[in-house]
């Protein structure tokens, strides 16, 4: 396999997808249509915001935060000060909620991030907790995939950021499409995040390489499994 693949250096694996807004892994889009259509069936509009990024717009958004210019959250989802932290700091706030160039599971074409269309045109998703908890716009949608995936009946689909494991934030809209997508992260080895850091051009680099182990372990590898 391509190894670019895992981060988000090439678009062979892909193709568009949902009158070609998005792009997705070629061997799921199949079951998520399927998954689309049951939750119609339960009263849910089930929509993509986001699907396939590279590592290009990737690096755009890590690089963003680290110079304050693109909103940091805290672990409640409210905007954080920059000002107040040191590297590492900082760092580590942003690994919270966004991940690094190249390890992004969005690369992949087996991720994304979905919300109810029924609730929310998709200009008001901000794809915060506060959504998918009770009475939020995507409660309803949330509960109802709650039951698919505690069932099997999710055609793969499943929440890698289901819980809060210390690494990244729980993300109940983060769905995944594990045949494939565990396959790739078998795949990322901790030598291949160790040589993408070093070849990238990315701000808080040093401090990035000094924490490479923790970084791979906590938030790449640490995550709830289908
Ligand atoms: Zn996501």
């Amino acid at each position: 396999m391509n190894l670019d693949i895992l981060l988000g250096k090439t678009k062979e694996h892909l193709v568009p997808f949902l009158e070609t807004k998005f792009l997705v892994h070629k061997d799921m889009a199949r079951n998520f249509l399927k998954l689309q259509r049951e939750a119609e069936k339960a009263g849910h509009n089930l929509q993509i915001i986001s699907a396939f990024r590279d590592y290009d717009r990737q690096l755009l958004i890590w690089n963003s935060k680290a110079r304050g210019e693109r909103v940091l959250l805290d672990d409640h989802g409210t905007p954080l000060s920059i000002n107040n932290l040191s590297p590492t700091e900082l760092m580590f706030a942003i690994l919270r909620w966004s991940a690094l160039p190249g390890c992004s599971r969005h690369h992949w074409g087996t991720d994304v991030d979905v919300y109810d269309a029924n609730t929310q045109s998709p200009d008001e998703v901000k794809l915060l907790p506060s959504e998918c908890e009770k009475n939020g716009p995507a409660s309803d949608l949330h509960e109802w995939l709650d039951s698919v995936i505690s069932q099997k009946a999710s055609f793969g689909f499943y929440r890698p950021y289901q819980s809060d494991r210390g690494g990244v934030s729980p993300e109940k809209w983060h769905l995944s499409y594990a045949p494939i997508a565990e396959k790739y992260l078998a795949l990322f080895t901790s030598t291949i995040f160790r040589r993408n850091l070093e070849e990238s051009d990315i701000l808080l680099k040093e401090e990035l390489l000094s924490h490479a182990e923790e970084i791979y372990h906590r938030f790449l590898t640490n995550i709830d499994m289908p």
